[in-house]
C-alpha cells in the first residue's frame, strides 16, 4: 500500500482562519507531518509562487480556503467527444497524486492550487434545487435534440454557458425551486434558451462577432501607427451595431457597418497588423449568411412538446460527480469531505452519487454508506502504465482489492474504466492479461458497465508535460505516435485504426467472460464509436 499524502506547507486564507473546521484540518496535518509550513495569507487570492517548477510546488502545498461561488456545475466536454450530461460537485480542486497525462495540469495558469474548501457544508443550499435544475437542462437539451438535425453527443460549449448562468442565477437568488417553477421557467423563456445554445441564430452569431472585433480592438489599440489607431477607433461603430443587433437593428445595419470598415481595411491592406482583421471581416460575412434562427413555427412545434419532454426528464437518472476537478480519495484522510457529502446526500437518495477513482481507499464510506446510490468507476491500466505514468496512484492489486470489498460489504455499482489505455510496449498482451486478471479476480458482481480509452491530450496539455515531466516519453512521437487534432475536435490521438484495433480486443476479452455490459467509450469520437460498431447513447 503507497503511503498516504502529507502535505509540505498549508496556506490558509482569511476566509477560512479561525474556523473550527480549519483548525481541525490543521490539527490533522500536523499530526501527519509534525514539520510542515504554515502560511497565513492576507488575502484570499493568493499569488502564483516564483518556482521553477509549479506542478512540484502546487502537489506540495494545500490552500485552505471558502469556495465562494455555487459548488455545482454542469461539465463542459472538450472536443468533438460523445458524453453524456455530467453534473459536478467541486469538494476540492486539484489533485494530490501525479498522473503525467493529468488534463488538471493545464488549468495551473487558472487555478493555481490545490483547494480544499472550509465551506462545503454550504452545499445544502444547491442540493434543494438540484433536482429541479437538472430537469430543466435535461428539458431543454433534449428539446433542442428534437429541433436539431444533428444529435448533440456531447455538452457543448454554448450549453455549458446557458447551463452555468441559470445556475449562476438560481443561486444568487432561486427561481427554480419545485417542479412548477421549474416547468414556468423553460415556458417563459423557451425562445431565449433554444437560441441560446443554437449555434446559427442571430443572438449567438452577434455575440461571436462582437467578441472577435473587441479582440481585434485591444490588440490594433497597442500600435503607435496612426493609421491603424483610427481603425481601430473605426470598429467602435461595428461594435455598436452588432451589441444592439437583437433589439431591432436589421441585418442590414450589420453588414453595411461592417462593409464601410471592409472598405477601409482593404484600403491599407499593406499593414501587416490589418491582415487578421481583414479575415474576420471576411469570416463574419459567411456568418451573417448562416444565420438561422429556430422559426415561429418550429417554436410553436416545440412548445407543444414541451411537457412531455419535461416529464421525460424527471425519468432520467439524476447524477453527482463529487470527483472532477480531482481524486477526493487522496486527501479525505485530511478533509473527510467525501464523508460530509456523503453525510448531506442523505436526504437526497434522487441522485445516483458518481465516483471514478485511481486511490480507492474506500472502507469508511463503503462500512458508513453501503446502501448508498452510488456508483464507483475504478480505474484500471497494466502495472506498468501505473508505476511509469500514474504516479503516486494505488497498484493495480491495491485497486482489485477495493473492488473486492466493495463486491462484499455494499451494494454499490462499479464501473470498470481502462483509460488511458496507452500504447506501451507490448500493449496488446499487456492489456489482454489485465482483462484476465480482472475478470478472474473480480468476475461480474455488482459490474454495471465497462469504459474504455485511449491517451488524448490538446496541445497545451502537451506542452505542459513537457514542462512539468521533462524526462518523460509520453509525448515521444517515435515512441508513441498520434495524430493531430482533426477539427472539430481538440486532442492529438493515436491513429484511429490503432484505436479500434485495441478496443475491439479489450471488448472481446471481456466478451469471453459473457459480460454483456453496458460498453462506453471514454471521451471518444462519434467516429471512434462508429468503427467499432458501438451504438452512441442518446
Ligand atoms: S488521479 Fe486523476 S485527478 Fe489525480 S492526478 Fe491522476 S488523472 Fe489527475
Amino acid at each position: 500500500m503507497r503511503p498516504i499524502y502529507k502535505p509540505k506547507r498549508v496556506i490558509v486564507t482569511p476566509s477560512s482562519n479561525g474556523k473550527e473546521y480549519t483548525k481541525t484540518l490543521l490539527h490533522r496535518i500536523k499530526k501527519l507531518n509534525p514539520s510542515v509550513e504554515i502560511i497565513y495569507s492576507d488575502d484570499d487570492q493568493i499569488q502564483s509562487p516564483s518556482v521553477e517548477n509549479k506542478l512540484v510546488y502546487l502537489k506540495e502545498t494545500l490552500v485552505l480556503t471558502e469556495r465562494k461561488g455555487k459548488f455545482i456545475s454542469t461539465f463542459e466536454s472538450p472536443g468533438a467527444i460523445v458524453e453524456d450530461m455530467t453534473t459536478v460537485v467541486s469538494l476540492n480542486w486539484h489533485c494530490a497524486m501525479d498522473c503525467e497525462y493529468c488534463y488538471l495540469n493545464n488549468s495551473i495558469s487558472r487555478v493555481q492550487w490545490q483547494y480544499i474548501y472550509t465551506n462545503v457544508d454550504r452545499i445544502v443550499g444547491e442540493l434543494k434545487v438540484e433536482k429541479y435544475v437538472q430537469w430543466v437542462l435535461r428539458t431543454i437539451w433534449s428539446l433542442y435534440n428534437e429541433y436539431s438535425s444533428d444529435v448533440q453527443t456531447k455538452i457543448s460549449s454554448r450549453f455549458f454557458s446557458l447551463a452555468d448562468t441559470i445556475r449562476i442565477k438560481n443561486f444568487k437568488q432561486p427561481i427554480i425551486k419545485d417542479k412548477t417553477s421549474a416547468l414556468v421557467y423553460i415556458n417563459t423563456r423557451l425562445e431565449e434558451l433554444m437560441n441560446g445554445i443554437n449555434p446559427n441564430s442571430s443572438t449567438n452569431s452577434y455575440k461571436e462577432i462582437k467578441n472577435k472585433l473587441i479582440a481585434h480592438q485591444d490588440e490594433l489599440l497597442g500600435s503607435e501607427n496612426k493609421t491603424v489607431l483610427k481603425i481601430a477607433e473605426m470598429l467602435n461603430t461595428p461594435i455598436q451595431v452588432v451589441s444592439k443587433a437583437d433589439n431591432g437593428i436589421s441585418m442590414k445595419t450589420v453588414q453595411d457597418s461592417l462593409d464601410a470598415l471592409r472598405k477601409v481595411v482593404d484600403q491599407n491592406s499593406d499593414l501587416s497588423q490589418l491582415q487578421s482583421l481583414k479575415k474576420t471581416l471576411k469570416n463574419a460575412k459567411s456568418i451573417l449568411e448562416k444565420i438561422d434562427d429556430i422559426s415561429a413555427e418550429d417554436m410553436r412545434d416545440l412548445r407543444s412538446k414541451l411537457a412531455d419532454h419535461f416529464k421525460a426528464s424527471t425519468q432520467v437518472t439524476l447524477t453527482l460527480l463529487p470527483m472532477e476537478y480531482t481524486d477526493s480519495f487522496a486527501i479525505d484522510h485530511i478533509d473527510d469531505n467525501l464523508l460530509t457529502f456523503f453525510k448531506l446526500m442523505e436526504k437526497h437518495p434522487e441522485f445516483e452519487i458518481q465516483l471514478a477513482t485511481k486511490y480507492p481507499h474506500v472502507e469508511n464510506l463503503v462500512e458508513k454508506y453501503p446502501h448508498t446510490n452510488v456508483r464507483i468507476s475504478v480505474n484500471f491500466n497494466p502495472p506498468k502504465v501505473i508505476e511509469q505514468y500514474e504516479r503516486g496512484t494505488y497498484s493495480l492489486e491495491d485497486r482489485i482489492k477495493a473492488v473486492k470489498l466493495i463486491q462484499a460489504k455494499s451494494n454499490w455499482r462499479i464501473r470498470i474504466l481502462m483509460e488511458p489505455i496507452i500504447l506501451i510496449d507490448d500493449y496488446e498482451q499487456e492489456y489482454d492479461a489485465l482483462v484476465h486478471k480482472l475478470m478472474k479476480e473480480i468476475g461480474s458482481k455488482q459490474i454495471d458497465s465497462i469504459c474504455i480509452g485511449s491517451m488524448r491530450m490538446g496541445p497545451r496539455l502537451r506542452s505542459r508535460i513537457k514542462q512539468y515531466f521533462p524526462n518523460t516519453d509520453l509525448i515521444d512521437e517515435d515512441k508513441y505516435p498520434m495524430d493531430k487534432p482533426v477539427f472539430p475536435d481538440t486532442k492529438w490521438r493515436y491513429k484511429p485504426e490503432t484505436r479500434a484495433d485495441i478496443y475491439k480486443k479489450v471488448i472481446a476479452i471481456f466478451g469471453e467472460y459473457s459480460m454483456d455490459h453496458k460498453v462506453v467509450l471514454g471521451a471518444e469520437t462519434s467516429s471512434a464509436w462508429d468503427d467499432i460498431g458501438l451504438v452512441i447513447p442518446k
